[in-house]
């Protein structure tokens, strides 16, 4: 796979990538990957393999995957915070954790006003410590990625855990299904991708960020007719990298969609990785894939 992998909508996207570069399959045999983290000083992705119930390690130097967590309590998106330790959405359990760099859990959020979560997605930390994660309820809609039950919440919510206080509280509502999500370079603005409104269309907004830790006004920051979005990141200059059906898809901060890197499978979630931050990793369905890109992911992924 090479060239015909790229498709360049606007001639700025031509600066983002490489053609010449390979779409590499690294990994395949799960069920549906999701929820990429890079660990620099590892050199190492991890990545959860949902409905298999695990979480899977791939060495940047030996190339070699091998089991990181199993049971995972069927793990979703996963981050890390800005002391290196590893931040988890657990499907299963309904809960935000994180693991400490001894190896124990602490639970961040199970329970909102006396009630249980869905399922938490996926999880974005800011530069004040807050976690910020979304709330739908694929976990729960079935035995296939979690435990088949009821919302005690009755709604789906993106919610911020305080650093100092650990209180959770609701930032934003109205979705069908909140779904990845990621600050601006500058934190003045959040993108949560909406997952739930049907006709396989992707919906994005933005979100404007106070300085009290709640949220503005909210905009649709970009609409998708070929593909639902899942996952994204933001590169060091403010694009936003996307999936979106089988393909990741990059726009411009102004909404201008610039190209798309074509994929074989139904892309979920990405990741800038690499010592450089410009190798792009990226779950889709069965399998791990990577492929060098000509910018860095932003700092804060
Ligand atoms: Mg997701």
């Amino acid at each position: 796979m090479a060239a015909h992998d790229f498709e360049i909508l606007d001639d700025r996207f031509q600066r983002c990538i490489r053609t010449s570069a390979n779409v590499d399959r690294l990994f395949t045999g799960c069920r549906w990957t999701e929820g990429p983290v890079y660990f620099p000083a590892h050199r190492s992705l991890v990545f959860s393999d949902i409905p298999n119930d695990r979480m899977l390690r791939f060495d940047e130097e030996s190339e070699l995957v091998s089991i990181f967590r199993r049971p995972a309590e069927y793990t979703n998106g996963n981050t890390l915070d800005r002391q290196g330790r590893l931040i988890s959405c657990q499907h299963g359990a309904r809960r935000v954790i994180r693991t400490e760099h001894d190896g124990s859990i602490t639970v961040l959020a199970d329970r909102v006003d006396g009630k249980r979560l869905n399922s938490p997605n996926d999880v974005v930390v800011k530069s004040d410590d807050s976690i910020w994660f979304t709330d739908p309820t694929y976990g729960i809609d079935s035995n296939y990625e979690g435990h088949l039950a009821p919302s005690e919440i009755g709604d789906r919510c993106v919610y911020r855990i305080d650093a100092r206080t650990h209180r959770v509280s609701k930032v934003a509502d109205g979705f069908k299904q909140p779904n990845g999500l990621a600050f601006s370079v500058d934190e003045r603005r959040l993108y949560i991708v909406d997952s739930g409104v049907g006709h396989g269309h992707g919906l994005m907004r933005v979100f404007d960020v106070r300085d009290d830790g709640s949220l503005g006004r909210a905009d649709v920051f970009a609409r998708y007719e070929h593909g639902v979005f899942d996952g994204l990141r933001v590169d060091v200059d403010g694009r936003i990298w996307t999936s979106a059906g089988e393909a990741v898809i990059c726009y411009e901060p102004d909404g201008t969609l610039l190209g798309r890197i074509r994929f074989p499978e139904r892309v979920s979630n990405l990741t800038f990785g690499g010592p450089k931050r410009n190798r792009l990793y990226v779950t889709a369905t069965s399998s791990l894939y990577s492929v060098l890109v000509a910018v860095s992911g932003a700092k804060t992924v």
